[in-house]
């Protein structure tokens, strides 16, 4: 949460991983940078960032008219930011465009669907339209796949958005989370 009261995509992702991520976070007030997972393949990731600044639109693998890369959105209804990898401008519609260091998996994971549909969230208050799908680009054999965002996935962004704040209102600290995920944590050397 930043001092405006703004929460960051990121935030929800780091809840989703694990709720007392965000009582470390805003309770305590031991913020980290980005995720909390190790983030495999970030100098990936900025070369792609840094590649697709000069090239105005993404290749024939989707309808895009035009594209903006790495973009801020906000959204004052939701008190929620997030700095998308890429917006692509298609025929009258706007959609989240997200980059992964990694290989393709067989189906895309929740995560992934969810950070898309926190964009298509804060997309559809500045634009004034739906957003109903948006893509991901993986890295490792440069796949790119269309992503639908489902009116679940955006009221499940909505129920992480509302458990976040509860946290950080109630200050009471959370569960852990299963003890696979501590292995891949920040804050696994102060969490008790
Ligand atoms: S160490 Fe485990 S329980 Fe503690 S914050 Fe990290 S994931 Fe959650």
């Amino acid at each position: 949460m930043d001092r405006h009261g703004y929460l960051a995509v990121s935030d929800l992702l780091n809840h989703r991983f694990c709720g007392r991520v965000t009582w470390f976070a805003y309770v305590l007030g031991l913020r980290q940078r980005g995720t909390v997972k190790t983030d495999h393949g970030r100098d990936e990731h900025d070369r792609w960032v840094q590649r697709e600044r000069n090239r105005w639109k993404e290749g024939a693998t989707v309808r895009a008219r035009a594209k903006l890369v790495s973009a801020e959105v906000t959204s004052e209804r939701l008190l929620l930011r997030g700095k998308v990898d890429a917006l692509v401008g298609e025929d009258g519609s706007v959609a989240p465009y997200e980059v992964k260091a990694t290989a393709p998996p067989a189906r895309p994971w929740p995560g992934q669907i969810l950070q898309l549909a926190a964009y298509a969230l804060l997309l559809e208050e500045r634009h004034g339209q739906p957003v109903t799908h948006g893509y991901l680009h993986y890295l490792e054999g440069d796949v790119v796949r269309e992503q639908p965002i489902e009116e679940a996935d955006k009221q499940a962004v909505r129920d992480i958005l509302a458990e976040v704040q509860a946290v950080v209102t109630s200050e009471m600290m959370p569960q852990r989370a299963p003890a696979s995920h501590c292995r891949d944590c920040v804050y696994a050397k102060i969490c008790v």
